[in-house]
């Protein structure tokens, strides 16, 4: 039987089609996984047995008939409980979904299902995708599976979990100001952030539209463009969604770089990004990284980023103001499970104020509250438009930045994963986890976190590639290759 450990969306398509083993026993095997291990991690929050089964055994009775199967044919992953599979729970990690059940498939769920990928189950999160932690997640704790005192950052923590620990072959998870990239980092795993655009949020439950994207959670670089190129695409359902500038190039690129071309990267190096407080072992790690990376022969260079320091502030004027609007459709009426309290509510206030009382968490609330206030008459120019017109100089230092570079490596968090609790109090401090990570969705450019190779012990740090818009091949090539340096195993048989 294959070990699930480092078993990949490459190896898993290898082994199936040499006949190694089939689809379903891989599916159970992986289901025999979570039942034996996830009470300890608490990566998913509900499982698809059934439908995984049958879904694997499908694809088998096919290669049985001699039938041509694409890369992504019974490839078991796990998705994060914010994106809908149709007649699967889709609670967002909130009470107020609790009972909510899908009635159609996101719009990456579509292609995912065309290309008969296996959903094992779908994964813990922060309540609606706000934290850094999971531990906003109305239902359970998740852990990191590197250290089980320890975070599994977040907010998809169950999509990186379940990814790190063997419980998938791969995940998705949602970024809207690091989800994807930081908890990839604690967990010592690869998540890509696309440009936004790149993929349909059609069918995601909505955190912050403007911000939001949808992007693979891997064990390798190469599994991380093989899952981003499955998702991603026009989708009619999505109106900011596009198809790639010259998209028979760019799938070549992504699927399989040129290394020439890749020397002929130069990476920028911001100094905003590495802060005197910066975490001694993440400078340290990050400093072995560019070493490595100047051996294939590219190029770096100092540049600056100097509207860095106002992201943070901004970004937490526009996602709350994104928040409070996304998030009012949930009132027990049109969407969310209604309560009505010990005392049946008397009048639709009172519905509203009961559902919305119980039904969100700390942080929704907070985040509504704050989102109302900033998107409120005299304080709207003060706050959310001068938000906007921060968000543009963010987005113009990036401009000049990528004119004189092709992309830029900075860490993907200040530190490693911290300990479960040791950030709760203190919204503020938690909220600092994403400083490095919420210029990116602020500008709509890809970034993806890579797990420092070079490091074989303690717990995992990763580093950060931002791309220029619909570049995503530069950093993911650049990852392939460094990945192929510093961690050959990964691509062996
Ligand atoms: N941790 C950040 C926040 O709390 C980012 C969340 C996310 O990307 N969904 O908003």
């Amino acid at each position: 039987m294959t070990p699930l450990k480092n078993l990949t969306i490459k190896k898993f398509n290898e082994g199936l089609v040499k006949k190694d083993f089939s689809a379903a026993e891989i599916a159970d095997a992986f289901l025999r996984e979570i039942s034996r291990k996830d009470g300890e991690i608490g990566a998913y929050l509900s499982i698809n047995e059934e439908g995984a089964l049958r879904e694997a055994e499908a694809v088998d009775a096919s290669l049985a008939k001699g039938e041509k199967i694409g890369p992504f044919a019974g490839v078991p992953i796990a998705i994060k409980d914010n994106i809908l599979i149709k007649g699967l729970r889709a609670t967002a990690a909130s009470k107020i979904l609790e009972n909510y059940t899908a009635s159609y498939d996101a719009g990456i769920i579509k292609k995912l299902k065309n290309e008969r990928a296996v959903f094992l189950g779908k994964t813990n999160m922060d309540e609606f995708a706000m934290g850094s932690s999971t531990e906003n997640s109305a239902f359970k704790m998740t852990k990191n599976p590197h250290d089980n005192e320890r975070v599994p950052g977040g907010s998809s923590g169950g999509s990186a979990a379940a990814v790190a620990a063997d419980l998938a072959v791969a995940a998705l998870g949602s970024d809207t100001g690091g989800s994807i990239r930081e908890p990839a980092a604690f967990c010592g795993v690869v998540g890509l952030k696309p440009t936004y655009g790149a993929v349909s949020r059609s069918g995601l439950i909505a955190m912050a539209s403007s911000l939001d994207q949808i992007g693979p959670i891997t064990k390798t670089v190469q599994d991380s463009a093989l899952l981003f190129n499955a998702i991603r695409g026009q989708d009619a359902l999505d109106a900011t969604s596009t198809e790639i500038p010259g998209s028979e190039n760019y799938i070549r690129e992504l699927l399989d770089p040129d290394l020439k071309k890749i020397k002929d990267l130069v990476i920028g190096i911001p100094g905003e990004y590495f802060p005197e407080e910066l975490d001694e072992t993440t400078k340290k790690s990050i400093d072995v990284t560019i070493k490595t990376v100047q051996s294939l022969g590219v190029k770096f260079k100092k540049i600056s980023l100097p509207n860095t320091r106002y992201a943070l502030s901004c970004y937490y004027i526009i996602m709350p103001a994104e928040v409070s609007s996304n998030l009012a459709r949930f009132d027990g009426i049109r969407y969310g499970r209604k309560t009505e309290g010990v005392q049946p509510a008397t009048n639709l206030k009172d519905i509203y104020f009961k559902t919305r009382g119980e039904g969100f968490g700390n942080e929704a609330k907070r985040r509504i509250i704050l989102g109302t206030f900033v998107l409120s008459s005299g304080y709207y120019d003060s706050y959310y438009k001068k938000a906007q017109q921060v968000r543009r100089l963010i987005k113009n230092d990036f401009e000049n930045a990528l004119k004189e570079v092709d992309a830029i490596m900075t860490p993907v968090t200040p530190g490693p994963a911290f300990k479960i609790g040791e950030k709760t109090e203190d919204p503020l401090t938690m909220y600092l986890s994403d400083i490095f990570t919420i210029p990116a969705n602020l500008a709509g450019l890809p970034a993806v976190s890579i797990p420092v190779r070079e490091k074989k012990e303690g717990l995992p740090i990763g580093f950060q590639l931002i791309g220029k818009a619909w570049r995503e091949p530069d950093i993911l090539g650049l990852g392939f290759y460094y990945e192929k340096t510093t961690a050959p195993e990964l691509y062996e048989n």
